[in-house]
């Protein structure tokens, strides 16, 4: 999560292929298959991983740099799996195409044509070449073309994979001009409180709260637990490949959407004055819940985690510096007297046993996480008389849809033992 990192940005391309060769593309993304496979396999073999890339590439019918490309993205899911286990061991005997990552200019290559296209040459197999021009959105395309004009962006590795059987090229672009500006440099904080099923963001300045929005996206948690529940069956019915499937769709549908809820977040945090977006550092170290199960801690951690990255490296690619908070009580305090009491929160419910203020919990909870921000960069923290009401958009498939407006929620249903479910 290097600021690095931060300033490359992933355009993505449909192929016109011209040539009648989509079937070698289709051909090499299935040796990329092989390629992943065999380094998974001698990756837990226990081989040494240094020796591994020459040990695949001798045979591998692709073009070397683009075989070492593939090797590394695929130590890069061992590496993954041992840091977080996500999405649990890769596996080395599933098969289909798998993307074909290659650097530019070796394994693939792009050319601004006279009509204003951009032609691709991708090489496939050695010396065997696919030709044809990107089609995308005009947003993707302007991108990649000043990339191909100007020095300032760099264009970097990309990846040929079939998407719905249809050919796609994803192409990464670095900035190189852009630099994120300095956080002490702020003027607004962004909290950031994240959750299974929504995100909380809270704008504040030195006169205080800004604003806040809530984004819901309750199709996330839905259809990871209903992935969850199909894959269960389909193993217990050792049906490995219908679950190496569903996971897949799985990942696919929730990185999806996370991207798409990470593009709201830098857009909405942009409408502020040099704003600096904070984190919670480790979530799930704050709720004191039983995550017993393997499938409970990674149904809560990824979402988190995955979402404060996409967001971290969007808002670096527009300049926005974010800082990360000790999640430490940032659910239970209460944001306008600091009275601090597990009891306080009652799922989406807060009130306060002290002061009797009433708000929307994971609001409460982004306003906390802004506080904390503001201390971090040390500013003195504005007196917070009142919230403005809580705005709230869920975002769908089709973009961000306008929900009713939350006022104050009421207390029915509050519970006095102050049990803090998270997911009902
Ligand atoms: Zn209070």
């Amino acid at each position: 999560m290097t600021d690095a990192q931060a300033l490359v940005k992933t355009l993505d391309f449909q192929l016109d292929i011209q040539s009648d060769n989509e079937s070698l593309l289709y051909d090499a993304t299935l040796e990329a298959r092989s390629v992943y496979n065999e380094t998974i396999r001698l990756a837990k073999e226990g081989v040494d991983w240094d020796d591994i890339p020459d040990r695949v590439a001798d045979d591998a019918n692709l073009v070397k740099n683009t075989t070492q490309r593939v090797v590394a993205k695929a130590l890069g899911a061992m590496k993954n799996y041992y840091e977080y286990d996500d999405f649990g061991q890769p596996s080395h005997t599933k098969d289909g195409a798998y993307p074909l990552r290659a650097n530019y200019e070796e394994g693939y290559n792009l050319s601004l044509t006279d009509d204003g296209d951009v032609a691709f040459r991708i090489s496939a197999k050695p010396y065997k070449h696919v030709t044809g021009v990107l089609k995308g959105s005009d947003a993707h395309l302007d991108i990649l073309q000043t990339a191909l004009e100007i020095d300032e962006w760099k264009i970097g590795t990309a990846e040929a994979l079939f998407h719905n059987d249809n050919a796609e090229l994803h192409v990464n672009v670095t900035n190189t001009e852009q630099t994120v500006r300095d956080k002490q440099d702020s003027l607004t904080v962004v909290g950031m409180d994240v959750n299974e099923d929504n995100v909380a963001l809270t704008a504040l300045s030195e006169g205080g709260v800004e604003d806040t929005l809530v984004i819901d996206f309750p199709e996330i948690k839905f259809e990871r637990h209903h992935y969850f529940t199909m894959r269960k069956r389909v193993q217990n019915a050792g049906k490995d490949s219908i679950h190496n499937t569903l996971e897949g769709r799985e990942e696919r549908f929730v990185r999806d959407r996370l991207h798409k809820v990470s593009r709201h977040i830098v857009a909405w945090s942009q409408q502020f004055e040099k704003p600096c977006i904070v984190f919670e550092d480790l979530k799930e170290m704050r709720d004191s819940i039983d995550y017993g199960t393997r499938m409970n801690r990674r149904l809560h951690h990824l979402p988190f985690r995955t979402l404060q990255f996409y967001t971290s490296y969007k808002a670096s690619f527009e300049g926005i510096p974010t800082a990360w908070i000790n999640p430490e009580y940032t659910s239970q305090r209460c944001p306008m007297c600091g009275h601090t009491e597990r009891a306080n929160r009652n799922k989406k419910r807060f009130k306060c046993r002290d002061c009797g203020h009433q708000d929307h919990s994971d609001r409460g909870a982004s306003v906390n996480i802004a506080v904390k921000g503001v201390k971090k960069l040390d500013w003195n923290v504005p007196a917070l008389n009142s919230l403005p009401t809580v705005r709230k958009v869920r975002r769908q498939a089709s973009g961000a849809v306008d929900a009713p407006t939350v006022t104050h929620p009421t207390v029915r249903g509050y519970q006095a033992d102050g049990r803090m479910g998270v997911s009902d």
